[in-house]
């Protein structure tokens, strides 16, 4: 099949899959108004494949018939491969401003990391592995857009699943039957549910002996029987307009309790069953592609934020001043930081995949430095903007007769009309204050995992005692030139 187009897409979502919003079972995602934004948005990078102007960038042939995919499925073998990576997958997510975190770029690299290591999912039995191959080609070859679910549900963090008053609640294996693995309970959060067409379940915060039962990884379609998703508040749902609501009217990606109410998995689609070595280790050991996605992602979304911080602070004339100079200046430098880290990243996929090893920019850049940019951009944005991104008029409101000639007069900016003025600050506040940009920070926080669980992990690499042996060094008097050493 190859590449889908935007209808392809939108059609395979009609598949009576198991979506509940506001307490209602939605028939068709594709007609519910709040999903439309985010519906166009994901059909238009689908269609963006097939443009002559863009092909060449986004695709290339599938080894099977030699159909164009999507290049984010590409397994790379060589620098070149990886910077066609990075090219591809910058270029998406300029297209929607970093702003979907899991367009599905992510989970196409996620799905090749994981082919890529293969036989560590069949260890303990080599189908598991022919199975994760098998499924990469499929979502290669068929286009298709996943979401996926790796943590259990947030009920008592002291304990594991096993521990809970209710160990049913998070998913589990339940037992075998002949078409492949009953499981049950549920996930948590599971972004662009509704708008995709398989959901993986992977592994993520390592699992200990005693849970077994809980070490899953598979992948299946969002109509299978028994999967349902409950979905939080949509926040495109007071039918604003694109000038009232920029953002959330097209980039609300969703999130969803996935609920697995004895669901069967079938054989071909489970990659682990119980295995704790496989799941704990697994990601560690894979090119870094997903997270290389991530990165570049992460990276593009501070470059909008810098752009929108310095536009906010000149439209109000603030940027006369020397101290918000600087602040926008250091937030600047900072972006070029990342810009660095990401071609640092790109390096540390291609050393990976030649010979493994660590990905050490590219979790610095993913796990640490990214989020805390982005927390900062924010802060910058918000005070650069003071009232301006409160008092934001609609566009009804300068429709008014009555009150449009004060809203021309009394809200202009430094050499920007009132409603261009207004427009700017409206994006201000629904990047960071509607109910969009609240999610967006606590997702930038949260999208790599626990923040204090991903930085202690640098506190336990082999850095570490690289970093000490240098101050040995000095307490011991090595390096210290011959003539000034004490006898
Ligand atoms: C908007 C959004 C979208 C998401 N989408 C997805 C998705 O698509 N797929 C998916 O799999 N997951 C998704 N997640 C979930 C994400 O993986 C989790 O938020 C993340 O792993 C952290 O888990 P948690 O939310 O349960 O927080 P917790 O693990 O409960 O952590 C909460 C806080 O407690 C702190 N903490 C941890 N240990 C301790 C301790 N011992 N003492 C004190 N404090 C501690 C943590 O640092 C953290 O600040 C999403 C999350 C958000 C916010």
């Amino acid at each position: 099949m190859g590449i889908r187009t935007g209808d392809e897409y939108r059609e395979s979502l009609r598949d009576g899959r198991t979506i509940y919003v506001n307490g209602e079972r939605i028939k068709d995602v594709t007609t519910h108004p709040p999903f439309q934004g985010v519906i166009d948005t994901i059909a238009w990078l689908y269609d963006l494949q097939h443009d002559p102007a863009h092909q060449a960038l986004l695709t290339y042939p599938s080894p099977a018939d030699g159909k164009p995919v999507n290049l984010s499925f590409l397994m790379t073998e060589t620098a070149e491969d990886v910077e066609r990576r990075v090219k591809c997958e910058e270029f998406r997510a300029e297209a929607t401003f970093g702003l979907m975190g899991r367009m599905p770029d992510f989970m196409n690299a996620l799905v090749a990391d994981a082919a890529v290591v293969k036989d560590s999912f069949g260890k303990q039995n080599p189908q598991f592995g022919e199975n994760i191959l098998r499924y990469y080609e499929l979502c290669r070859d068929q286009d298709l857009c996943l979401t996926h679910t790796l943590v259990d549900p947030q009920m008592d963090r002291s304990k594991g699943p096993a521990e809970q008053t209710d160990p049913e609640a998070a998913l589990h294996f339940v037992r075998e039957t002949d078409r492949g693995i009953l499981v049950r309970g549920a996930r948590m959060l599971s972004t662009l549910a509704p708008f995709s067409n398989d959901i993986w379940v992977g592994p993520f915060y390592p699992r200990k002996p005693g849970e077994e039962l809980y070490t899953l990884c598979f992948s299946i379609p969002m109509d299978t029987p028994g999967l349902k998703f409950i979905c939080r508040e949509p926040y495109n749902n007071a039918g604003r307009s694109r000038f009232d609501r920029p953002l959330s009217s097209r980039f609300d990606e969703e999130d969803a309790l996935a609920v697995f109410d004895d669901v069967v998995v079938p054989w071909e689609r489970v990659f682990i069953n119980g295995d704790i070595e496989a799941s704990n280790y697994i990601l560690g050991k894979s090119p870094g592609y997903a997270l290389l996605q991530a990165t570049i992602r992460g990276t593009v979304k501070l470059r909008f934020m810098a752009g929108l911080a310095c536009y906010a602070a000149e439209a109000v004339g603030r940027t006369a001043a020397l101290h918000v100079q600087a602040q926008l200046g250091d937030l600047i430098a900072q972006v070029e930081v990342a810009n660095g880290l990401l071609h640092a990243a790109a390096r540390d996929v291609v050393r990976n995949r030649r010979e493994g090893g660590s990905l050490r920019a590219l979790a610095a850049a993913l796990w640490v430095f990214i989020p805390q940019t982005q927390m900062k951009a924010a802060e910058v944005i918000r005070q650069v903007s003071g009232s301006g991104m409160i008092m934001t008029p609609t566009e009804q409101d300068f429709r008014n007769p009555e009150i449009a000639p004060y809203l021309e007069h009394y809200l202009q900016g430094r050499n920007l009309p009132a409603q261009q003025r207004t427009q700017l600050f409206k994006l201000v506040w629904d990047m960071l204050g509607e109910q969009f940009g609240s999610r967006q920070l606590q997702y930038e926080w949260f999208y790599a995992g626990d923040p204090m669980f991903t930085r202690s992990r640098f506190y336990r690499s082999p850095a570490v005692e690289q970093y000490k042996a240098m101050v040995d060094r000095v307490l011991t008097g090595e390096n210290t030139p011959p003539a000034r050493r004490s006898s």
